[in-house]
């Protein structure tokens, strides 16, 4: 059956709504990758520790420390689901410079990342896309990025130094560039030519 034309208008509205809201973000694919990231690696680590309980049970007769054991794999599957969120507000550039981006992190593991609010329309007074605009905030948004991925201690590739000291900005940078950088090959990748007429 026909969608009623009056309910088509209503959800070409919808849908415009949400595109314009779109127009917000950038870099949400990586933003989304993280926390996924995030979620799998700890699902992983307990599903480690689970496993090595279950065997420390199998060799224990004491009835106190089978009941301890229970307890902690309970806790580990309680928790299987720990994940990180990552939010992305716009702030007025009283309390923040036009250059610059902040991040905070609240105590349920969400990351705040505040962008300042002369970014949040992407768009010319003309309708024209801003692109020094998006540059400017896939930069400031690929750069806090890099600060939760490298900084906060959720990840940690085995063996890989930690960071010196002191370094964080430049380390946040470089991660950043090299960021951009994939990012730009996969959307050549995509829109050259007109590939991204098929998707
Ligand atoms: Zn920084």
């Amino acid at each position: 059956m026909p969608i009623a034309a009056a309910r088509t208008k209503a959800i070409e509205e919808f849908a415009m709504m949400v595109n314009k809201a779109s127009e917000k973000y950038q870099l949400i694919h990586a933003t989304f990758a993280i926390e996924k990231l995030f979620q799998e690696k700890m699902s992983r680590e307990s599903n480690a520790r689970v496993i090595e309980l279950r065997n420390q049970l199998k060799e224990e007769n004491d009835p106190e420390r089978q009941k301890q054991i229970h307890l902690e794999a309970k806790e580990l599957q309680k928790g299987e689901d720990k994940r990180i969120r990552i939010l992305v507000n716009y702030i007025s550039i009283s309390q923040l410079p036009e250059t610059s981006a902040r991040i905070a992190k609240t105590p349920n593991n969400t990351f705040i990342i505040s962008l300042p609010k002369s970014l949040e329309n992407v768009r010319n007074p003309d309708g024209a896309i801003n692109f020094e605009k998006i540059k400017q905030l896939r930069e400031l948004m690929a750069h806090e990025l890099g600060h939760i991925v490298l900084h906060t201690g959720i990840f940690q590739l085995d063996g890989a130094p930690i960071c010196v000291p002191g370094e964080e900005e430049e380390e946040a940078e470089f991660f950043a560039q090299r960021l951009l950088e994939l990012r730009r090959e996969r959307n050549s990748e995509i829109y050259n030519d007109g590939h991204y007429k098929k998707i």
